[in-house]
């Protein structure tokens, strides 16, 4: 395993960015829907083939996924409890009206920054930080805010600012 990345450091260089990448973010909005997704895709493999997530874990210390109830009953199971027991240990409605972790980190993050339900865990835990999504346009703004979560999304942004700037 990679050592531990600097969060510290990364927290740092993420708000150093984070007017760049906003206006880089308003720049993206004015390229094509599919250039734009190719611009992504590219830029987020290239990235995830050298990042270890077991060396950072930020998602999963300081943000809480969306529990659809599909994510519910999967994960109370895993953890061998009723559903509405689950909801009333771990969750709360956040203000658009969905299931969130009452706490960060998460409760199902071990010590070596594995999750505890890996096989179980929600749908937004799996497609964590979205930018190998289609129509990744829609997402540009939460992309941008991620900058500050994610040293993937941040990387990515580094990539794309560069391939449009070469
Ligand atoms: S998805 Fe991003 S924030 Fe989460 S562990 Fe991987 S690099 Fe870290
Ligand atoms: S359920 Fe697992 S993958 Fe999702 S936030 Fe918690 S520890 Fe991370």
């Amino acid at each position: 395993m990679q050592k531990e990345m600097d969060l510290n450091a990364f927290k740092k260089e993420a708000e150093q960015k984070l007017a760049a990448n906003k206006t880089l973010g308003k720049n993206l909005r004015k390229v094509k829907p599919r250039m734009l997704d190719e611009l992504f895709q590219e830029a987020h493999f290239e990235t995830f083939e050298k990042m270890d997530c077991l060396t950072c874990a930020n998602c999963c210390k300081t943000t809480s996924p969306i529990f659809k109830q599909g994510d519910i009953a999967r994960m109370a199971k895993a953890v061998k409890m009723k559903t509405a027991v689950f909801i009333d240990h771990y969750l709360h409605l956040d203000q658009e009206g969905d299931y969130v972790l009452n706490e960060a980190p998460c409760p199902f993050l071990a010590a070596d920054n594995t999750c505890i339900c890996y096989e179980s865990r929600p749908t937004a835990c799996r497609e964590y930080p979205h930018t190998d999504r289609k129509k990744i346009k829609q997402l540009i703004n939460l992309s941008v805010r991620n900058t500050l979560v994610c040293p993937a999304v941040l990387n990515i942004f580094d990539k794309i600012n560069a391939k449009l700037n070469s």
